[in-house]
């Protein structure tokens, strides 16, 4: 084995997508003149995912718009970029991390920001082909080319990918049906108004959605798909098929090396897990969640502004000016023509209030807890989405009956 020292203080970050990336890049706005080794497993420099199921497939996304930074972004700022690389093993008590090229890195901290990968899905014929992940880009371009002779798609999960999978491939004229095992979509992000509304909005798009079906077998000739079977028997047929079934945190590396894990990696809100400098962050950590008024402790979020923001919390700490994320969870999903924009995180038992009318496809959802807006759902409402958040981080006392009268402007509220 090849002795490979970063450097004693070094700082290594395993993962190079949003946390991993944004973590570099805010050690050195604060001056962190330490070396920074930053490994991705995927061949591809750091690259925006959001297109991955939206513009990447429609074809409105161009290949050149996805790096995450500029092409000479790392090398300008002493980051030191090692794509397709895979850390396997990490010894906190050594501080050293090994590598699937044999050799081994000697670290002062270490980031692991090694996100999540799709859930697998658990039936006879997952494997045959014209059967699709969405995560990496390289998926994303088997979905398009896959898509240029397919007639008839199936997404399989009603979350956040399938359903944005689904308006792209209907907007490429394939015939799509969505098949979600819960009785309602995105029923872990939305309360019933809101799936009800998306699931009407699906469907008034040319989307079949059929919901509470579980998938039985996957089935085709040739190794390729041609249909699905649906847990009552049901045959839907396809030529391809998209599984957008949600994620598992990879937390081999932490679990591994004996750092305590449930549901993701545990850390407190600075990113710092119960190995001396070994921090987590972005979709593989299960971080303490700042004062969220009624919302629960510790949560995985898997958000572009957790990582963003996670890591920039991360680097604050190693920077020695421990700042924690204090602000409101945010994040975004484009179905069709329809913009959703999401604020805070809504908790049962919140007082639900409608300004706007969904016939119009432009309202917005407000969550009262304590009488105060802990959260929003909007629908093409971004100025009422972004005013939302400044009020849900104030915690602004508002009448609901107010909150709903149209002719009431909320910027009156922002104090
Ligand atoms: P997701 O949002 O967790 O949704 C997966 C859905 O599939 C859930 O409703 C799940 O139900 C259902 N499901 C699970 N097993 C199934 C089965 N065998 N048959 C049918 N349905 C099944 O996950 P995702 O849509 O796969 O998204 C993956 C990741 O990408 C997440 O991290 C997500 O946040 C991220 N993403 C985010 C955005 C965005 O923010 N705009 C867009 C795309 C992707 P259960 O809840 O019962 O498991």
């Amino acid at each position: 084995m090849s002795a490979h020292p970063a450097s004693a203080s070094a700082l290594v970050i395993v993962g190079a997508s949003y946390a991993g990336t944004q973590l570099a890049a805010s050690l050195r706005d604060l001056g962190f003149d330490a070396p920074i080794v930053l490994l991705g497993e995927e061949r591809h420099a750091p690259y925006q995912r959001p297109p991955l199921s939206k513009g990447v497939l429609t074809g409105k996304t161009s290949l050149d718009a996805l790096p995450l930074r500029g092409a000479d972004f790392f090398e300008s700022q002493g980051i030191d970029l090692r794509l397709g690389r895979r850390a396997i093993a990490l010894d906190p008590g050594a501080q050293t991390l090994a590598l699937d090229d044999g050799s081994t890195l000697k670290y002062g901290s270490l980031a692991l920001a090694t996100g999540a990968r799709c859930r697998s899905l658990p039936v006879p014929g997952s494997e045959l082909g014209g059967v699709f992940n969405l995560r990496t880009l390289e998926d994303a371009l088997r979905v398009s080319d896959a898509l240029s002779s397919a007639k008839r798609a199936c997404v399989i999960g009603g979350g956040f990918i399938g359903l944005e999978v689904a308006s792209a491939l209907a907007a490429r004229g394939a015939a799509v049906t969505v098949v979600e095992s819960q009785p309602r979509l995105l029923a872990r992000s939305f309360p019933p108004l809101m799936s009800d509304y998306l699931a009407e909005a699906h469907r008034q798009r040319g989307v079949e959605l059929l919901l509470g079906h579980g998938v039985r077998a996957l089935a085709g000739s040739n190794g390729q798909i041609t249909h699905v079977e649906l847990d009552d028997g049901r045959r839907i047929d396809c030529d391809m098929a998209v599984l957008g079934i949600g994620v598992q945190p990879n937390v081999e590396l932490a679990q591994q090396a004996g750092i305590a894990c449930d549901n993701g990696i545990l850390t407190d809100a600075l990113g710092r897990t119960n190995a001396p400098n070994v921090l987590a962050i972005g979709d593989v950590a299960n971080a303490e969640l700042p004062a969220v008024p009624g919302g629960p402790g510790r949560m995985r979020l898997e958000s572009i502004q957790a990582a963003n923001d996670g890591a920039r919390a991360a680097a604050s700490a190693l920077a020695g000016e421990p700042q924690p994320f204090e602000g409101v969870p945010w994040f975004w999903s484009d179905q069709h023509n329809l913009k959703l924009q999401m604020a805070g995180l809504p908790m049962p038992g919140d007082e639900v209030v409608m300004r706007g009318d969904r016939q119009t496809d432009r309202f917005s959802l407000f969550y009262l807890r304590d009488g105060t807006i802990a959260a929003s759902h909007s629908v093409n409402r971004p100025a009422e989405h972004m005013l939302s958040r400044k009020l849900i981080a104030k915690r602004v006392r508002i009448d609901p009956r107010q909150l709903q009268d149209e002719s009431v402007d909320l910027k009156t509220f922002q104090g």
